[in-house]
């Protein structure tokens, strides 16, 4: 079966074609050390490399574990329980550059996760110093991501550098199993954080994903 993955980059970004996004080649503020994915995405990287005969980068060794506590999903649960969020559902921001960025630019520009396709900003947030997006994107993005999880179930999701070491089995013995002991379950998805007036949005988005793909999204 085909990655499942591209195509649901292709609909989220067939959706969001008439933003009007400030963003550009070589504005790089968004390309920290801080993007998350799921393994799924993580292969469709290293896939890649091998293909265009290159290898992975020296991937960064933390001291400080960059790890959330929750997946999309896992945080999905929480919401629609009612529960309280924990303090460490946030992990700490690395504004590092990424290991990927080569003069400004993407060198994984085709097979980038869904978290860099997502960092979009319709102001240049170098001059205001934080992003901006409609309302609707942003809740269309968490949906995107719940999904990108749950159609990887069986695999992990967590920080591009330690899906990127557990997949790779260059990187040695014990920095595979550190990797993996850092990386959360993919978890199915348990609902969607939508309000109402924007279901009809979610649902033309989730039609579009089961046309393309063939695969029964949620109800
Ligand atoms: S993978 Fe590419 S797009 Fe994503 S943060 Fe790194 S350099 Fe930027």
């Amino acid at each position: 079966m085909a990655p499942l993955a591209p195509e649901i980059y292709a609909v989220f970004a067939a959706e969001s074609a008439g933003i009007d996004f400030a963003c550009g080649p070589g504005c790089a503020t968004c390309c920290t050390r801080s993007v998350t994915l799921t393994t799924a995405e993580g292969q469709l990287i290293v896939d890649f490399l091998h293909e265009v005969g290159f290898s992975l980068p020296e991937l960064p060794r933390d001291p400080v574990p960059v790890r959330s506590a929750l997946t999309s999903n896992g945080l999905a649960v929480l919401c629609l329980t009612g529960q309280e969020i924990p303090e460490e559902a946030e992990s700490p921001w690395l504004f590092e550059p990424c290991f990927f960025l080569r003069d400004g630019l993407c060198s994984i520009y085709p097979v980038r996760p869904f978290a860099c396709r997502s960092f979009n900003s319709t102001v240049n947030c170098r001059e205001s110093a934080m992003a901006e997006v409609p309302e609707w994107l942003a809740t269309l993005t968490i949906v995107t991501n719940q999904l990108l999880e749950h159609l990887d179930q069986g695999g992990s999701w967590g920080n591009l550098s330690d899906v990127l070491a557990f997949l790779d089995g260059k990187q040695g013995e014990a920095a595979n199993i550190a990797a993996r002991a850092r990386l959360l379950p993919n978890l199915p998805l348990p609902g969607l954080l939508v309000m109402p007036e924007e279901r009809p949005m979610i649902d033309r988005f989730l039609a579009k994903v089961r046309e393309r793909t063939g695969i029964e999204t949620m109800a």
